[in-house]
C-alpha cells in the first residue's frame, strides 16, 4: 500500500475545510487508517464504528487483539452515542481537562461501536485531544475515531511524524505530518464506571491535578505491585522498548559509571540514557540525554525519540536514570519500567 503524506502547517484556527484534512477525513469514511498528531503522541485513526476499520489497526500495528482502543472525540455532543451515563465525577474531570491528556472509561452503549474497539468489554476508553488538527480531523470526519499510538505494537510511541514513516510506511494509507507532538507522553486513563475513580495509566494530566478536582482516586494495583494483573489490558504488555535491553537504576552518576565499565568488560557495548545536566559525565559507547531533570515536562517530551535514537547506533545494553515518581515523573517512569520489562539495578 502507497502511504500518502500530508504536511500541514498546525495553527488554531485550522478548519475542516482544509484539503489535506478534507482528503484525510475522507479516507477515515472509507475505512482506511490515517495517523495524525496529537498533543500527546501521534495517534493511528480509524472509524470506531466499522469493525473492518479498526481490525486495520490491529494489523498495521501487530497489536494483541485483547487490547482495546481509546475512541477520540471532538465535540461533547458527540459521546452521548457512544458512552454513558457519566458519573458527576466523571463529568468533572471532562469540564476541568476536556479537551486535553485525560482518557475516561465509562459504560458503553450497546450496538455503536464495533465490539473490536472495546475488546468485548462493557466499558469504553474516551478523550478528546487538545491538538487543532485532531479536533479539525475527527470534526471532519464525522466520526468517532479510535486511535492507539501510531507506533508498532511495543515500540516507543511516535511523537515526530518521522517516527510513524519509519514503524507503519506501506502498512497505513496515510500520514499527516503537523510537527512535533508537545507532551510527549500518552494521556492517563482513569476509570470512571465505579463509583470510585480508579487511575489506570499515568500520563498527562497528573495524579495530583485529578485529585484537586475531584478528591482521592485509587491506583491501580496493576501498577504499584509486580504480580498483580492490570485492569487495564494494555498495561500487561511490555511497550516502548527499544531493540537492545534496557535496565533502570536509581544510582548515583558514580554508580552508573561502574556499571557501564563493567558491562564493558564483558565486551558489551553500553548506552546511558540521562539528562542534560549529566551527558558530559559518563563515558560510554552511546550517551543519550532528554531534557532536563529539573523541568520533567521537557523529559517527557524527549523521552521516546531519545528511547528511538538507540536503534540507530549499535548497543547491547542500555542504562536509564530513574526519575522522581511525582507529577508527570510518573508517567516517565511507569514508562521508562515497561521499556525495561522491570528490569531495575540497584
Ligand atoms: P494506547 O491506545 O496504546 O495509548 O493504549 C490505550 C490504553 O487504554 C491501553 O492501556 C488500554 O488497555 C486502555 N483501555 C482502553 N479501553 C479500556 C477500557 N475499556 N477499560 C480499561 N482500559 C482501557
Ligand atoms: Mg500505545
Amino acid at each position: 500500500m502507497k502511504t500518502k503524506r500530508w504536511t500541514v502547517d498546525v495553527h488554531d484556527k485550522l478548519s475542516t475545510k482544509d484539503p489535506q484534512i478534507a482528503q484525510a477525513a475522507d479516507l477515515l469514511r472509507q475505512n482506511e487508517v490515517v495517523a495524525f498528531p496529537t498533543e500527546t503522541v501521534y495517534g493511528l485513526g480509524a472509524n470506531a464504528e466499522s469493525t473492518e476499520a479498526v481490525m486495520k489497526i490491529y494489523e498495521a500495528k501487530g497489536r494483541p487483539s485483547d487490547n482495546p482502543l481509546i475512541v477520540h472525540i471532538a465535540d461533547i455532543s458527540q459521546l452521548d452515542r457512544i458512552a454513558g451515563p457519566a458519573s458527576e465525577k466523571a463529568k468533572k474531570l471532562m469540564k476541568q481537562f476536556w479537551p486535553g491528556a485525560l482518557t475516561l472509561v465509562l459504560p458503553c452503549k450497546p450496538g455503536v461501536l464495533s465490539p473490536r474497539v472495546t475488546a468485548g468489554l462493557e466499558t469504553v476508553a474516551v478523550r478528546m485531544p487538545d491538538h487543532p488538527l485532531a479536533l479539525a480531523l475527527i470534526r471532519s470526519s464525522g466520526l468517532p475515531i479510535a486511535a492507539p499510538s501510531a507506533n508498532l505494537s511495543g515500540k516507543p510511541s511516535p511523537t515526530r511524524a518521522e517516527h510513524v514513516e519509519h514503524d507503519l510506511n506501506g502498512r497505513i494509507a496515510g500520514i499527516i505530518d503537523g510537527g512535533a507532538t508537545g507532551l510527549g507522553v500518552e494521556s492517563t486513563v482513569i476509570s470512571c464506571s465505579e463509583d470510585m475513580p480508579v487511575l489506570l495509566r499515568p500520563g498527562g494530566i497528573t495524579k495530583e491535578q485529578i485529585e484537586e478536582e475531584i478528591g482521592e482516586v485509587l491506583v491501580d494495583k496493576g501498577l504499584t505491585e509486580k504480580n498483580e494483573t492490570p485492569i487495564s489490558p494494555g498495561m500487561k504488555y511490555t511497550h516502548y522498548a527499544p531493540s537492545a535491553p534496557l535496565a533502570v537504576t536509581e544510582g548515583s552518576a558514580e554508580r552508573i559509571q561502574a556499571l557501564v565499565r563493567e558491562y564493558q568488560q564483558s565486551g558489551k557495548r553500553v548506552g546511558v540514557l540521562t539528562t542534560e545536566e549529566r551527558a558530559d559525565i559518563y563515558e560510554a559507547d552511546f550517551v543519550k540525554s532528554c531534557g532536563r531533570r529539573d523541568q520533567l515536562e521537557t523529559v517527557a517530551a524527549s523521552l521516546y525519540d531519545a528511547l528511538r535514537s538507540f536503534d540507530e547506533v549499535k548497543v547491547d545494553f542500555i542504562i536509564a536514570e530513574a526519575f522522581p515518581n511525582t507529577g508527570v515523573g510518573h508517567a516517565i517512569m511507569n514508562r521508562l519500567m515497561k521499556a525495561a520489562g522491570g528490569k531495575v539495578i540497584h
